[in-house]
């Protein structure tokens, strides 16, 4: 774990805190784009919208992909151009798609939404230049479609194209596909791209014009467990270019978007907090600690799911639930002893377990331990009201040195 130092300094004025590291994320930006130039990328915002985060990704050049009127209104705020900022959701309210449709890049989830984006333009006088999300026939792991809230089914899209295409008040300039998250495995992603890119090559020939582009979602994984390989970038983004290069020489003036938020913050923010007590229970050792599940839900969810699958390798349910030790604990001292014992939190309920029977350094009352990943899906989805405690603090580390959001 990265800078143990300063993380035990912090400890001393916070009681649990998040700690984003800016050279971190930043580097994992331009290895992005160093290794996939013909994609342009968009920072899925959902995954971590602390301020500073954004602002450190978001001087990287990249775009924003939203999934809310007050995501669209950060990439606003950043003076991102309509292009940059794509909204896409299911079941965007009639309110936010006239709040946005000026500012942002809406694409539609259903053929529903399409009719009210073009009852709002209409409305407002205006021909909007949309996506669409589709849901293809095909998968990450083969052909054939499957049931999905999510986008428009690729049938239906073309048996209602000629439709949609005779609205005055809009116009269909983008594709949106987006199937599955954190993916490690490079040979499925370099096909999902060619299956997206050939998807949007017989759009375009329905169209019978370009598409002004192509958002092929994400996909990107990052290691989790410790026997998790990463995506080797310069091998797989060399075949990435490939596909994307040989779609670029039959449609150039086509823009691919990749959308990301893990592969840019999941790895680069790590949770921190307090022993707060120890006992020991029917031969059991209990270390309690700060805001747990309260703090950074992920590692409690997937000892829950444990607890209903101890055997195997239950299905991931991202964000929620990917694999059964998502986070790493480190201990922050040096300790000559060690000894085996359940992390648990400080809230009134049972089900804030951190991790079952692990062997760690010897902890005692006041120690700091620190979990990895924590970067993206950890403090958007934690349940700070619960208890009412104090939430923990976002910080990062600036590539200054400095610490912001203290
Ligand atoms: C959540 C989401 C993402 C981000 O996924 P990561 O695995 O964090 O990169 C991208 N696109 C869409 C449509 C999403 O819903």
């Amino acid at each position: 774990m990265n800078h143990p130092a300063i993380i035990s300094h912090l400890a001393t004025a916070h009681e649990s805190f998040y700690l984003y590291d800016a050279a971190q994320i930043a580097a994992n930006a331009q290895r992005l784009q160093r290794h996939m130039p013909s994609a342009h990328f968009l920072y899925s915002l959902k995954t971590n919208p602390n301020p500073h985060v954004v602002d450190c990704i978001l001087a990287q050049g990249l775009g924003v992909d939203a999934a809310s009127v007050n995501e669209v209104n950060i990439g606003v705020q950043h003076g991102l151009s309509k292009r940059n900022i794509q909204y896409s959701a299911p079941g965007k309210p009639l309110q936010a798609i006239a709040d946005t449709i000026t500012q942002a890049t809406l694409i539609a989830d259903s053929l529903g939404e399409v009719a009210r984006i073009a009852q709002v333009a209409s409305e407002k006088g205006i021909c909007a230049e949309i996506g669409v999300r589709l849901n293809p026939n095909f998968t990450f792991d083969g052909q054939g479609g499957s049931p999905s809230k999510f986008g428009i089914d690729e049938d239906d899209f073309f048996a209602q194209l000629a439709a949609m295409r005779a609205l005055p008040s809009l116009r269909i300039v983008g594709l949106h596909l987006h199937i599955r998250s954190q993916v490690l495995r490079q040979d499925l992603l370099v096909r999902y791209y060619q299956n997206v890119l050939a998807l949007a090559e017989r759009v375009q020939q329905a169209l019978g014009t370009p598409l002004a582009f192509v958002n092929m979602g994400a996909g990107l994984g990052i290691p989790y467990e410790p026997t998790d390989t990463p995506l080797d970038l310069a091998d797989f983004g060399s075949a990435a270019q490939g596909v994307m290069q040989a779609f670029a020489a039959q449609f150039p003036t086509t823009a691919l978007y990749i959308e990301t938020g893990r592969y840019l913050v999941g790895g680069a923010g790590i949770y921190a907090t307090h022993v707060l007590d120890k006992k020991t229970s029917h031969g059991k050792t209990f270390v309690i600690l700060a805001n747990t599940l309260n703090g950074f839900i992920r590692p409690c969810l997937a000892q829950l799911v444990a607890q209903y699958q101890p055997e195997g390798t239950p299905a991931p349910s991202e964000p929620l639930y990917i694999c059964k030790t998502p986070a790493q604990c480190h201990v922050l001292h040096e300790s000559a002893t060690q000894e085996t014992v359940t992390l648990v939190g400080n809230l009134c309920t049972a089900s804030d377990v951190v991790a079952k029977d692990v062997l760690l350094p010897t902890l005692a009352v006041g120690d700091v331990v620190a979990f990895t990943n924590a970067g993206s899906y950890a403090a958007v989805l934690s349940p700070m009201q619960f208890s009412s405690q104090t939430p923990p603090k976002e910080l990062l580390l600036g590539v200054d040195g400095k610490i912001y959001g203290g």
